[in-house]
């Protein structure tokens, strides 16, 4: 407890690695990052599928990066290693396999609880995205259905009947990789898609019109039923459709009980609280990445985040 950091960031994310890379670049000295799985950028291991393309452009939203990093268009193997490199040229002190359990303020400073012991800092960055609770649909997924019910692609197997919940980038981009090998639909409760980038609508008309994706839009799902071991989805069409999978691509949840337990002031909706800064209401204490938003972050936003702490960070202390 003798070392007091002057920033620990929670969450090896893109929002993290920026906070981190920025704290380096603009002069901040002691600098933890602490990631609760067993390496930086676990979103992007985990629900990218391999060789994905990565857009710096996400979701239709063009974005200027403020920063000292150069993100650009790539796939998730050439992003990874770009994060790689910009951890070991830059020498940041990260610790994996450590999860933040809580963060208190004891006067100016913080302590942060992990399951690795205690560490004292002056700031604080909250970067832990949401994704570690995928949105899941309200009604019930039957207990025999959930190995076949999932929220990435790593069960898929060659062959199989799948249907694809969502209108994103990311269902869109599932769909596609999934109909080389398989039999896909995409379920989409509007009648048309409208979020997904200029590329990802282009990929999807054309796998449409070559007949390699079956669009189901403008229908809800009303239930799912264990039929004979297969997942019978019945819609509010009143029809109904047997499949051997279903992939949920709705995006993530806010982690709001975690946030309380750092003591982040949340609003009626349960959203964090804070200012242009990404300053939360406790003084030294900040949010970045896709926790500052209910839908629609993206790396190079989440990069951008970092930049503009640690630079209002750093002229607070002049
Ligand atoms: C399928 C898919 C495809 C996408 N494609 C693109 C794309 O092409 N281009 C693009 O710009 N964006 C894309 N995105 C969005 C992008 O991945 C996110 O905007 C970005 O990852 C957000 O970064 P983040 O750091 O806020 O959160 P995350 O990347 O979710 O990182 C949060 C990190 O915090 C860690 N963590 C959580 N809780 C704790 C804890 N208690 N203690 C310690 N560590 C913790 C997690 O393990 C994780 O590593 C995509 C998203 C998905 C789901």
């Amino acid at each position: 407890m003798d070392n007091i950091y002057d920033i620990i960031i929670i969450g090896g994310g893109p929002g993290g690695i920026g906070v981190s890379i920025e704290s380096k670049i603009l002069g901040l000295e002691k600098i933890l990052l602490i990631e609760k799985s067993d390496n930086h950028s676990h979103t992007i291991r985990k629900f990218y599928k391999d060789k994905k393309r990565v857009d710096k452009d996400w979701q239709g939203q063009a974005v200027t990066l403020e920063g000292n990093i150069e993100f650009i268009d790539g796939t998730k193997e050439s992003t990874i290693d770009y994060f790689d490199s910009l951890l070991d040229n830059h020498l940041i002190d990260a610790k994996f396999n450590c999860e933040v359990d809580k963060v208190v303020k004891s006067g100016d400073i913080f302590i942060v609880t992990t399951s690795d012991g205690e560490f004292a800092s002056k700031n604080v960055v909250v970067s832990v995205g949401r994704m570690g609770k995928p949105n899941k649909p309200s009604y019930i997924i039957p207990p025999s259905l959930k190995t076949q019910v999932n929220f990435n692609l790593d069960k898929c197997s060659n062959g199989e009947k799948i249907v694809i919940i969502g209108g994103g980038d990311s269902a869109v981009e599932y769909a596609c990789d999934l109909s080389e090998t398989n039999n896909v639909t995409l379920c989409y409760r509007r009648a048309e898609l409208s979020k997904p980038n200029p590329t990802n609508q282009a990929l999807f008309t054309t796998y449409k019109q070559l007949g390699k994706i079956t669009p189901k839009f403008g229908v809800n799902i009303e239930s799912l039923d264990n039929e004979h071991g297969q997942i019978k989805m019945v819609f509010s069409d009143d029809t109904s459709e047997l499949f051997d999978r279903a992939i949920y691509a709705l995006g993530g949840t806010t982690p709001i009980d975690f946030l309380k337990k750092c003591g982040v002031v949340l609003d009626d909706n349960g959203e964090p609280i804070f200012d242009s800064n990404y300053e939360t209401k406790t003084s030294g204490m900040f949010i970045a990445g896709d926790i500052a938003f209910k839908s629609g972050g993206s790396i190079a936003i989440a990069l951008n985040h970092g930049h503009k702490i640690v630079n209002y960070i750093q002229n607070k202390n002049i």
